[in-house]
């Protein structure tokens, strides 16, 4: 049923703005409330997918003979980030997604430019099964319609377990090789492609799907993440 000009009007003065975080009211136009953004840090530093270190310089893509792609997480994930990834990830928190891709808006250090293709790093079947949804997938689509880019589904992810409690050697083992390039998709001519998650740690993750678009012709791979979480000092989830 289409509601009228007037009815939204009056719809608007009950259905206060609220912070999808917190549940508490919002200013117009504000993503989060004052109080959950003062739990947000901003991460102020890439790191190369190849080894999980931190880029020096980002124009010098031989630094130090390091080889992969830089990925750039916009926050850390202690604090509300981690938060947010979690009730995203493993609590059906799909409203989320939008919050998160505002997140990566408003404080990565580099963003996609017009003209660039988003890729979500893709779920294995199982675990897209079980979740119901992909969070890199939809994170991809809410970040494609503020920064006005395309997106493009174009990877897809044998079932492999999860990285979860792996140390950084048996991560980039767990991750070799299962990504492939989804059916009949190509990589778009020419296309600097944004490769999409919700987290990076070793960036081994990355660093593998990098492996495939490249290999398929892509002229750019660079990797965008909603939060960075340093493996020795924050808790590992175990779920
Ligand atoms: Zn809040």
């Amino acid at each position: 049923m289409a509601i009228s000009p007037l009815s939204k009007n009056i719809l608007g003065l009950f259905l206060k703005k609220v912070c999808p975080s917190c549940g508490c009211s919002l200013e117009d136009g504000e993503l989060l409330c004052t109080w959950c953004k003062l739990r947000i840090d901003r991460c102020s530093e890439a790191h190369w997918s190849s080894t999980g270190a931190p880029v020096l310089n980002p124009s010098d893509h031989m630094e130090a003979g390091v080889a992969g792609v830089p990925v750039y997480s916009a926050v850390l994930y202690r604090g509300l980030p981690g938060e947010i990834v979690v009730r995203l990830k493993f609590k059906g928190g799909k409203h989320l997604a939008r919050a998160a891709a505002g997140m990566i808006m408003h404080y990565s250090m580099k963003l996609p430019a017009p003209g660039d293709v988003l890729v979500p790093v893709p779920a294995g079947r199982k675990r897209k099964r079980e979740r119901g949804y992909n969070q890199a997938a939809l994170l991809t689509a809410k970040l494609a319609s503020l920064s006005g880019c395309r997106s493009h589904d174009i990877l897809k992810k044998d079932d492999s377990p999860s990285q979860v409690g792996l140390s950084p050697s048996q991560r980039r083992e767990n991750v070799a090789g299962v990504f492939h390039m989804n059916g009949r998709y190509r990589v778009p001519e020419g296309a600097n492609i944004w490769l999409v998650d919700d987290v990076a740690t070793t960036c081994s993750t990355i660093d593998s799907a990098a492996g495939v678009l490249l290999d398929s012709g892509a002229m750019s791979v660079t990797g965008l993440t909603l939060a960075y979480r340093k493996r020795t000092t924050d808790s590992i989830i175990h779920r």
